[in-house]
């Protein structure tokens, strides 16, 4: 009874409830039933209030639990999103690597195909190229010279202007090849191709007919300026000899000249013509120029 004095609050707890059961006992054992009953249905009140204490701890603790699981699995949750948002970023880094890869990739493709068709271009423009010109000395060759020279002729015949012929044959050449060889003869036949071209306007017409015989065409020129270059050209030649391993080779060169004033813009008549002039240049003794006199070589063609 002094245990039961003690407590401080209504509240159901186990010693209380057992303290009403020992009155309980003792009322019933010395006989007095209405304390006994008393005792008893306080024991009751108590064990009856006890048991909802233990139950609502059980139920909170079991809620805890519950809310703890619910958190674990929460962040179980959580942390699998995580994992696939992870996953997702890589995903979306490899397509950006690979759109990178592919975009590198057509580029190359495109590239290879530029340079494919560059090679292209620039074979069919070396084949043109060397479809018109000579292997050895890299001006007009004979076919193109006169299928330009026949262009230019109708154009300038269009407009009433005027072009000149030149016919130009080296002088003793064989000899060049005889003494110091067929090298050097070529090489001689290169230097005098690049002291000419020193003496030609852009626009002119420079071809190797054959062998040591070039033809030019100069446009738009008279047969006086024709015969003054013809002349710069000449002397050109002989006064620059070409150095062939230590030695100085010189050579000299006939031309003949003519000019569509008066033999007209028929290129085979100008052609004639010019043949018949450097014909004479060589009777007359080589190294010099001759212009045209009217009178024609047969052979031509
Ligand atoms: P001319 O003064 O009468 O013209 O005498 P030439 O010796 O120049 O004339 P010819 O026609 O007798 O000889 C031409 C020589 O040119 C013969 C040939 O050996 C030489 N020749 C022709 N084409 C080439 C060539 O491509 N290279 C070399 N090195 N020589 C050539
Ligand atoms: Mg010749
Ligand atoms: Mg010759």
């Amino acid at each position: 009874m002094a245990a039961i004095a003690m407590r401080d609050s209504d509240t159901a707890s186990e010693w209380i409830r057992d303290a009403y059961r020992v009155l309980y006992q003792l009322a019933k054992k010395q006989g007095n039933a209405s304390a006994a009953l008393q005792n008893y249905e306080k024991y009751v009140a108590q064990n009856q209030g006890y048991l909802n204490d233990v139950t609502a701890r059980t139920i909170a603790f079991q809620t805890v639990q519950q809310q703890s699981l619910t958190r674990k699995l929460e962040a179980e949750e959580l942390s699998r999103q995580n994992s696939i948002l992870k996953l997702q970023q890589q995903l979306d880094a490899k397509a950006v690597e690979t759109g990178r890869l592919y975009i590198v990739l057509l580029l190359i493709g495109l590239t290879a195909i530029v340079l494919w068709l560059l090679r292209l271009k620039h074979s069919q423009m070396r084949f043109r190229h060397m479809a018109t010109r000579d292997g050895l000395t890299g001006i007009l060759n004979h076919q193109h010279f006169i299928h330009e020279s026949e262009r230019q002729l109708r154009q300038l015949e269009r407009k009433a202007a005027h072009a000149s012929m030149l016919w130009m044959d080296l002088d003793h050449f064989k000899q060049i090849n005889d003494t110091h060889g067929h090298a050097a003869g070529d090489a001689m036949l290169r230097h005098v191709v690049r002291v000419c071209q020193d003496h030609l306007r852009p626009g002119d017409l420079f071809g190797r007919l054959g062998g040591e015989e070039f033809g030019i065409l100069l446009l738009e020129c008279e047969s006086d300026h024709a015969v003054a270059i013809a002349d710069r050209i000449r002397l050109a030649i002989e006064n620059a000899p070409m150095d062939h391993e230590g030695q100085l080779l010189k050579v000299s060169a006939s031309v003949g000249v003519a000019s569509s004033c008066s033999a007209g813009h028929a290129l085979q008549r100008l052609c004639r013509r010019a043949d018949a002039a450097l014909y004479r240049a060589k009777r007359g003794g080589r190294n010099r120029v001759v212009v045209d006199t009217g009178e024609e070589m047969s052979a031509f063609a």
